[in-house]
């Protein structure tokens, strides 16, 4: 049985980000097929450059006059260019953890009620992995 409990913290706005804790448990260390297969696009807003943003500005591709996304998701199916390590393998990870994008923040790998996310269980499927197993 998974022992990884997300950090949820709802903001003002009602959304809804999720943290993962460090530790041996957490299977986002070893998976990555999320941060390799859409396309993370967000409000120009959450850039460095801008007022109060932490995205780091270098790394992002322009999609329109508002809208920017992680270089390398800009069709899908492709590396963010955060992604460090090797897809399904431990020590996989984000580069910019602490501030990644609002898209990233949202994707939970369990739901409120505990239950698997099912399509991180649709992603780890495609990469070779076990399914998540249910929180407690
Ligand atoms: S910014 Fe980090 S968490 Fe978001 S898709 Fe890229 S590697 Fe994954």
């Amino acid at each position: 049985m998974a022992k990884s409990i997300p950090i949820r913290r709802t903001l003002d706005d009602n959304r809804v980000f999720i943290d993962m804790p460090d530790g041996p448990d957490n299977p986002c260390t070893s998976c990555g097929a999320c941060c390799a297969h859409y396309r993370v696009s967000f409000y120009c807003g959450e850039l460095s450059e801008g007022s109060g943003g932490v995205v780091p500005a270098e790394l992002v591709s322009q999609i329109n006059a508002l809208m920017v996304c992680m270089k390398g998701t800009e069709s899908g199916h492709a590396r963010c260019i955060a992604l460090s390590g090797t897809l399904g393998q431990p020590g996989i990870g984000c580069r910019i953890y602490p501030n990644r994008p609002s898209p990233c923040r949202e994707f939970a790998n369990w739901l409120e009620d505990g239950t698997p996310n099912p399509e991180c269980q649709r992603l780890r499927q495609q990469i070779g992995l076990a399914p998540l197993h249910r929180l407690d």
